[in-house]
């Protein structure tokens, strides 16, 4: 089975393209009919989507100003696979995205925490708001501490000036569900995916698909990157609607971490 590639720079060693094996046991759910509405009482194993009181994701606002841990992302390049898939076979079971897997497992550190990061993957339009502002689309990468927390950073996308660093994952853009595409070679810097300034909000929230489980540290880029109207409607031409409702906060508050650490004594809080 062959493969469009479109960019001559990138050399394909191996393209590999295969049906994959339908997950019978996971019940099946998308953004129609099976519904976010309906998530929770799908499967028992969901009822968090429904139940859950700390839920992704949200509307970014009442922003509060605290002492959070330093972020630090330092993504090298890496090889590109592609999953574009219903239910794709991993943990996360991310559904309905195009998702990146990243097996190299580079790491994001928050604090005192370290996570390696899994796969990323496209959500169109944002699950996030700012402040009620949608957006036409957002990425998030997940990641993994060795005790199994997670921790997700999202950046959201708006249209304006085309992006190069996106190009090498838009050229190979998954144009039928359920095909894995494996590119050995194609190289993607993934610390060029991310906006320069790491400023974020940070919040406790969920996963945003089923099983909807809690405690997932939230990490949202304050500055969105810019995608080409071009390359905007690539993504929508594959990959449309596949965005959870904003949940409600239940007391949650969003916190900034673009704070100096000389600015904390005048703010009240105590430097680290
Ligand atoms: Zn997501």
């Amino acid at each position: 089975m062959s493969w469009p590639v479109r960019s001559s720079l990138l050399t394909l060693a191996a393209v590999l393209a295969c049906a994959p094996s339908e997950d019978h046991s996971v019940p099946h759910w998308d953004y129609a009919d099976l519904g976010p509405g309906k998530w929770g009482a799908l499967d028992p194993d969901f009822a968090t989507c429904a139940t859950g009181a700390a839920q992704s994701p949200i509307d970014v606002r009442d922003v509060v100003a605290a002492p959070v841990g330093a972020l630090r992302a330092d993504f090298g390049p890496a090889e590109l696979r592609i999953v574009h898939n219903e239910h794709v076979a991993d943990i996360l079971n991310t559904g309905h995205s195009v998702q990146v897997n990243y097996p190299d497992g580079d790491t994001l550190v928050v604090g005192n925490d370290r996570y390696a990061l899994l796969q990323y993957h496209f959500h169109s339009p944002s699950e996030h708001l700012l402040e009620g502002r949608p957006f036409p689309a957002e990425v998030h990468f997940v990641h993994r501490a060795p005790d199994g927390r997670l921790a997700v950073v999202g950046v959201l996308i708006e249209e304006g000036a085309a992006n190069p660093a996106y190009a090498p994952v838009w050229e190979n853009l998954p144009p039928t569900k359920g095909v894995e595409v494996h590119l050995e070679d194609v190289m993607v810097d993934v610390d060029a995916l991310l906006p320069v300034d790491h400023a974020s909000y940070r919040y406790a929230g969920s996963l945003t698909t089923p099983p909807c489980s809690e405690g997932v540290t939230w990490i949202v880029m304050r500055t969105p990157v810019t995608l080409s109207s071009t390359q905007l409607a690539q993504l929508r031409a594959v990959l449309s609607g596949n965005n959870r409702p904003i949940q409600p906060m239940n007391g949650r508050r969003v916190m900034r971490d673009d704070i100096a650490e000389t600015d904390l004594p005048a703010l009240g809080i105590a430097p680290r």
